[in-house]
């Protein structure tokens, strides 16, 4: 067992560490990953609100928006480990955070490099009017969330696009939905300017995220893992802490 000593050590070690995360940093600012029993997805599960179902469905539609209002009624705050990945930032000492999740906490902790590989739910976008397969159409529209809780609050219950008429979406990845490229190339040039990936709160179970700290692995960079339980790619990994992230990294 790495102790986390080991872990300061390893940290002390590289000159620029890029973070990837996963759903394990956020739990302990009480947003539940869906996979867990509990909270929002007790009612709503992202996986039944494809994109396909999504763009073929105004009864979809209005059970996400509903879904986006109470996962922004719940008030989540970023927690020490945020705060940690914001700070090494700000020192020179990471050229950014890698997530997979789309609570906003890393940018509320003060994160200014974050590639957000399943989009943000802080904002919706147009979709376009037709989008086929999961590739969205639209037409370039973007604008804070609040905006379509304000348009259903005045009575339009599937709001569209002001510029074209398109269905709009919050700015996420959904599930049969393609991924955007921007943040990928944030990613792949965060991972050149980094000699080490430390990975917080991912079960790096599943692809695309398993496939970042296997391309450090790969590149001779060095590889840390925090995570509440054991992941399938801790034998790639130079330091191994298994255990909440906020405790871990608070003050670091
Ligand atoms: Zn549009």
């Amino acid at each position: 067992m790495v102790t986390e000593e080991d872990l300061g050590a390893w940290l002390a070690e590289h000159q620029s560490v890029v973070v990837f995360t996963g759903a394990g940093i956020s739990t302990e600012s009480g947003i539940p990953d869906f996979r867990s029993p509990g909270g929002v997805w007790t009612k709503y599960d992202p996986r039944e609100l494809t994109f396909q179902r999504y763009v073929a469905s105004a009864d979809v539609r209005a059970r996400s928006w509903k879904m986006r209002r109470e996962f922004f009624a719940a008030g989540a705050k970023p927690n020490p480990a945020h705060e940690a990945v914001a700070r090494w930032e700000r020192d020179g000492r990471s050229p950014g955070v890698i997530t997979q999740n789309i609570d906003g906490l890393h940018a509320a902790a003060g994160s200014r490099s974050v590639a957000r590989l399943h989009g943000t739910a802080a904002e919706v976008m147009c979709v376009g009017a037709a989008p086929v397969g999961g590739q969205p159409v639209g037409c370039g529209w973007r604008e804070d969330t609040r905006w379509a809780f304000d348009a259903i609050d005045a009575g339009t219950a599937d709001p569209m696009c002001p510029s074209c008429g398109g269905l709009i979406k919050s700015a996420t990845v959904s599930f049969g939905q393609m991924m955007f490229p921007e943040p990928i190339e944030l990613a792949e040039q965060m991972i050149e300017e980094a000699d080490a990936m430390l990975v917080i709160g991912s079960s790096l179970s599943v692809y695309p995220a398993a496939g970042f700290p296997e391309i450090a692995a790969a590149r001779g960079m060095g590889l840390g893992i925090i995570n509440a339980e054991p992941t399938p790619l801790d034998h790639l990994a130079d330091v191994v802490v298994h255990g909440r992230a906020g405790e871990i990294l608070a003050g670091r």
